[in-house]
């Protein structure tokens, strides 16, 4: 049985918390592939580009991000290099309803992260994916888009 999860809204403790890291023992459990699954699906139900899974009140260190290739689930991510240039975007974020905002974020990246598989993965994104994949990293250190944010509009 699949799940659509709740999303944790802005105040909550758990979008506060840094998040923990994975051990890559635990994603051969099964649970784990359910929850990489029940994200990606809760993340398209809601319109999302992205989720991390203190949206949905899990304090570890995992993002689905909708790539070019499709909801991608990502374990222990991590930015390794961040252009200087940066690009300006409007922002919302369904753990912060109705709210937009202007945020400033580095046009290009190299980020890597552990796939569902086990598979250690290095890549680079620009643009509106580096930006996805920037918001959604700072969901794991606690971080919201408001925090960053300019021209903060509500909907
Ligand atoms: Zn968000």
């Amino acid at each position: 049985m699949s799940k659509i999860y709740n999303i944790v809204t802005h105040p909550a403790e758990s979008l506060r918390k840094r998040s923990e890291e994975i051990n890559i023992q635990d994603i051969r459990n099964p649970d784990f592939l359910v929850l990489f699954k029940d994200m990606k699906k809760t993340m398209l139900k809601k319109d999302g580009v992205g989720l991390a899974a203190p949206q949905i009140g899990k304090n570890i260190r995992l993002i689905i991000v909708n790539t070019y290739d499709g909801p991608t689930a990502m374990i222990n991510p991590i930015i390794n290099k961040k252009s200087w240039a940066k690009v300006i975007g409007e922002e919302g974020c369904i753990s912060v309803p109705n709210t937009f905002g202007d945020v400033s974020r580095h046009k290009k990246i190299i980020y890597s992260y552990i796939d569902e598989k086990g598979r250690n993965k290095k890549l680079e994104a620009k643009d509106m994916e580096a930006s996805i994949i920037q918001h959604e990293i700072d969901h794991l250190d606690g971080i919201l888009f408001i925090d960053k944010a300019k021209n903060i509009k509500k909907a």
